[in-house]
């Protein structure tokens, strides 16, 4: 299959484009968008076929659900229940990169829930995304534009990298806002449990439906399915220090190695051979998956990443590291 890449404005999407996708969309096929978070590997979210390809085009396990992607409040009521609480978090927070955990309504293929009665459901703050989901006249399912197991893609060269030849086009609008995937919150039960920090911090959610709880441990694992396996994975193994320690800790790595790269906001330990330097923690989200894709392509043998402090999007950021370490797959027995 050839991948086609079709370059859109941000604000005026323009209607050749959206129409192409459209058509795509509602003859069952993929198309890659992008949204303020990461791009996303779309598809009719009512077509248990179409559903399936996106599965296979990632290699994703079968039982790890995805985001269904809607227009707007009343597109969600559609796919899932919602109560006070859930449309309260919407009004607050939609457009946005938070995804509500919430019963899915009948016709809701098994295929998007991985067999759950519960389903995950988003509206991005992105025109191109909204101006494709309405066009196409059906909810998107849409995980992120990525082979399973490596960096979101935050811009169309990365989604190449990952899906040249799975896909048929990508609609391509510059790199992406927030560079970490949403944040994801279960409103089924009597409190929320915040199962992936992302764009939305805990400390809004709090504020908004508090207290928010964070799922312990085989909890966590059961509720969301995709926290179980590795992600967000560079080729090269990933060290991890906290704020402020990266030049102490980068004179005694394995070895002294010199072939050392660093991801971090303090200025690289001394002798490093690659680095990305970030100013703010937003910065850092938004820059850390194509840091982590371009190090990997530096020749050194392993990054050295400085943990931010874990307020604000810094929790989603600490999040993607500590995945990005773990070198064995499974759940993270606790949070960074
Ligand atoms: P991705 O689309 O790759 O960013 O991943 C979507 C995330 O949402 C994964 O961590 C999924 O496990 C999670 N998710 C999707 N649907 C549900 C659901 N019904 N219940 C719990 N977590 C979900
Ligand atoms: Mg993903």
């Amino acid at each position: 299959m050839r991948t086609e890449i079709l370059a859109v404005d941000r604000e005026k999407p323009g209607e050749g484009p959206i129409r192409r996708a459209a058509g795509i969309i509602r003859g069952g096929g993929l198309v890659v968008f992008p949204t303020e978070t990461v791009y996303g590997l779309g598809a009719d979210a009512l077509s248990p076929e179409a559903v399936r390809k996106i599965f296979q085009a990632k290699g994703r396990p079968a039982d790890n659900p995805l985001i269904v992607h809607v227009e707007d409040k009343k597109a969600a009521a559609l796919v899932g229940q919602l109560d006070e609480r859930s449309r309260r978090l919407m009004d607050l927070f939609w457009p946005g990169p938070l995804t509500l955990v919430v019963r899915a309504a009948g016709g809701i293929p098994k295929e998007v829930t991985g067999g759950l009665d519960t389903v995950a459901v988003r509206m991005p703050a992105h025109p191109v995304a909204i101006a494709l989901i309405r066009s196409s006249g059906v909810p998107i399912a849409a995980p992120s534009a990525n082979r399973s197991g490596r960096p979101s893609p935050t811009t169309a060269g990365a989604v190449l990298e990952d899906l040249k030849g799975r896909v048929e086009l990508i609609l391509d609008a510059g790199p992406t806002a927030v560079g970490v995937e949403s944040t994801v919150l279960d409103v089924t039960g009597d409190h929320p449990v915040l199962l992936r920090p992302g764009g939305v911090s805990l400390e809004d959610l709090d504020e908004a439906v508090g207290p928010v709880l964070l799922p312990t441990g085989s909890e966590g694992e059961g509720r969301s399915p995709g926290t179980r396996y590795r992600h967000y994975a560079p080729s090269l193994p990933v060290i991890l220090v906290e704020a402020g320690k990266a030049r102490a800790e980068g004179s005694h790595l394995p070895g002294q190695r010199a072939r050392v790269a660093y991801v971090g906001m303090s200025p690289p330990p001394a002798g490093v051979m690659a680095a990305a330097c970030f100013a703010s923690v937003e910065e850092y989200a938004k820059g850390l998956f194509s840091a982590l894709r371009e190090l990997e392509r530096s020749g050194a043998e392993v990054i050295l990443a400085e943990l931010p402090v874990g307020e604000g999007v810094g929790l989603a950021v600490r999040d993607r590291l500590a995945r990005a370490a773990s070198g064995a797959e499974g759940p993270l027995d606790h949070w960074p």
